[in-house]
């Protein structure tokens, strides 16, 4: 018989979970005059977008669309600062679905940027929560992407510096970031941005993969944390696929396996978990 192991953790985190309930609460309250647009897609999963799409929720493609009768919500992740005034110059009311840790980041930056600071943000440079992240920096910024990038940038850049990170970004290399740069800079401000939510499903998946013929993740091929969280559970050599549908799942090769792991990203529906889970079982 096979052994199928599904992860505690799969599925909506907090800020996933909020941003949802407060866009169904718009839903719920609008009136026939009101039309909702989401600033981005609310998270990255093809399947959630395509369910508010179907209760006539789409994304706001340009701002020309806006105006007092349009209703924005902004997406989990957060949006540049720019993008949020303008919004409010078309006087459209916003509700700010922003998760409060991306939210609390941006606050930060802010608050440390307003005192002449540069900042050295760990993060992916084309990444939504980034572009929000940097645009509260209003005193200049630089992205990188790991470790060895960190000294060539600073020597290119002007100080006074602060150091923060995406909030999806690995613990551990960002306190590897944080030591090196201490040798140099031994007083400089650092804003600890990063979710435990985040490491703690990589860590449930590491774990799980460790005693499974093969790991399961299950999540939208454009979200960021999903994608990271299949390399995470394939890192120490169990085969790993990372599927956004039950169709894609590698039957053929789950059948041989004795016991099978199964986890999902953040913005990973139940519905999406719980269908995969049963096509295990059955197999
Ligand atoms: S992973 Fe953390 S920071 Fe990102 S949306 Fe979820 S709770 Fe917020």
């Amino acid at each position: 018989m096979k052994k199928i192991i599904l992860a505690e953790t799969a599925g909506f985190c907090m800020g996933v979970a909020l941003a949802l309930r407060k866009l169904d609460q718009a839903i719920a309250d609008k009136d026939d005059a009101h039309t909702i647009f989401t600033q981005g897609p609310i998270i990255h999963n093809p399947q959630v977008l395509s369910y508010y799409q179907q209760r006539g929720v789409f994304e706001c493609t340009t701002h020309d669309q806006l105006s007092a009768s349009t209703l924005v919500v902004i997406r989990a992740h957060g949006i540049p600062r720019s993008l949020q005034q303008d919004i409010a110059a078309h006087k459209a009311p916003i509700v700010d679905a922003t998760c409060p840790k991306v939210k609390k980041a941006q606050l930060l930056i802010a608050r440390n940027a307003e005192q002449g600071r540069h900042l050295l943000l760990f993060g992916e440079k084309d990444h939504p929560e980034v572009k929000g992240l940097v645009s509260y920096a209003t005193a200049g910024f630089s992205v990188f992407e790991g470790i060895d990038e960190i000294e060539s940038l600073i020597k290119k850049k002007k100080g006074p510096f602060f150091l923060a990170a995406q909030t999806t970004q690995d613990k551990e290399e960002f306190e590897a970031i944080k030591n090196r740069l201490h040798k140099t800079m031994p007083d400089l401000p650092i804003i600890d941005t990063i979710c435990t939510a985040t490491k703690e499903r990589q860590e449930e998946a590491l774990n799980i993969a460790q005693q499974v013929d093969f790991m399961v993740v299950v999540g939208g091929k454009n979200s960021g944390n999903t994608r990271r969280l299949a390399q995470v559970a394939g890192s120490k050599g169990t085969p790993c696929c990372h599927v956004e549908r039950v169709e894609e799942l590698p039957l053929e090769a789950l059948l041989g396996c004795k016991t099978i792991g199964l986890t999902a990203g953040a913005s990973t529906p139940e519905n999406v978990i719980r269908e995969v889970y049963q096509t295990l079982i059955k197999l």
